[in-house]
């Protein structure tokens, strides 16, 4: 039987949602799947005999190309500040909705997600947020995934931090409250703390999301997986990809955006935003976000100023896309050696490790405003 965790919803497993899709329920009208396969087979699969059936009704890639008879054709999903920005890759499945189910009578979400620590949660939360409001206007909304622990858990861990701004241990407590076994995995519980940090609110631009991309692709790398330069950030030193852009913003506000030029030849290599901040002197091995706090509060390298910028990838990295495990970066104007990168990471003059590294020597480049 499902959890009540507060008025119209609810909490799950897989055998929950099975239940209602087949025999329907007098409560549940909406079912939020997170599970590895968005498929409605994914039932038949997990039990032999059992066929449900669907009519789908639309399908949102993270790029924002929709598809599906029921759907508009397509739908931007990836939210006013660019799907570039997020780490998920641009062609992933973000969710598919569909009528589920004995007569066709629920509305099911179904949103990619495995149960592992490197999962890509944050992600997914604005999207599973607007199903969940939105079920609960209408009727009552099931969040199952396949034993209901942790997926489920996190996301509704998420959205009562979000709607009662709670803190991610007193969210979790207070879900334990409609379900005892709750238990997010480590990865989910990292990202929920993250969410705490941005504000209940995933901000592509915070410095929390930023080191959290990095991290996310520092993983795909060690996956074996292709980089690309789909994920690598806008070429600042482009005048097509962003610079109308920048020039409208700077002309509006008198508070010009920050650049990094290469000394030599002056073409832009990096954008203010484009830099993922590190605490100097705090030793990171790897990005272990809830360690932060556990600084050295009193940074101690003040008078010493880092001698190294990491930055996300950008398109004009080109050697990057090779495949290396490190290598230099070079100038994409005048072929000057502006630093290198490294998968495994690189040290800073103030002690600090940045894991995966993307670095620029700051003896090597100007700062100065686009
Ligand atoms: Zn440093
Ligand atoms: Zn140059």
């Amino acid at each position: 039987m499902p959890y009540r965790v507060r008025e119209n919803l609810f909490i799950g497993n897989i055998g929950d949602a099975a239940d209602i899709l087949q025999n329907g329920s007098t409560e549940i009208t909406h079912i939020l799947s997170v599970l590895s396969s968005v498929s409605i087979s994914f039932f038949s699969e997990w039990r032999s005999g059992l066929v449900i059936p669907a009519k789908e009704i639309k399908k949102v890639y993270v790029g924002g190309s929709g598809g599906g008879d029921g759907g508009s054709g397509s739908e931007n999903a990836s939210g006013g500040d660019g799907g570039s920005k997020s780490s998920l890759s641009p062609e992933k499945l973000l969710y598919s909705l569909e009528y589920a189910g004995k007569d066709l009578k629920l509305v099911r979400m179904a949103v990619p997600l495995r149960d592992m620590e490197s999962e890509d949660l944050l992600d997914y939360l604005d999207v599973c947020f607007d199903f969940i409001d939105k079920s609960r206007k209408e009727g009552s909304v099931l969040v199952h995934c396949f034993a209901g622990v942790s997926r489920s858990a996190a996301i509704l861990t998420a959205y009562l931090m979000r709607t009662e701004h709670l803190s991610q241990e007193d969210a979790l407590e207070s879900l334990r409250h409609s379900c005892e076994f709750v238990c997010p995995n480590d990865g989910f519980l990292e990202q929920l703390k993250m969410f705490e940090q941005m504000g209940f609110k995933v901000d592509h631009a915070s410095p929390v999301y930023k080191r959290f991309r990095l991290k996310v692709l520092g993983e795909f790398y060690n996956r074996g997986e292709k980089i690309d330069s789909s994920k690598f950030g806008a070429d600042p030193g482009l005048p097509t990809e962003i610079s109308s852009e920048l020039e409208v913003a700077s002309n509006e506000g008198n508070n010009r955006t920050p650049a990094y030029r290469c000394k030599k030849c002056r073409r832009v290599v990096a954008l203010q935003e484009n830099v993922v901040d590190h605490v100097p002197g705090e030793g990171e091995t790897s990005f272990e976000w809830n360690k932060r706090k556990s600084g050295n509060p009193y940074y101690k390298s003040d008078e010493t100023e880092c001698s190294s910028i990491f930055v996300e990838p950008l398109r004009w990295m080109t050697a990057v896309e090779e495949g290396a495990l490190e290598g230099k970066l070079c100038c994409a104007h005048c072929e000057g050696r502006l630093g290198s990168f490294n998968w495994s990471g690189i040290q800073c003059s103030c002690g600090s490790w940045i894991t995966p590294a993307f670095q620029l020597h700051r003896s090597r480049v100007d700062i100065s405003s686009v």
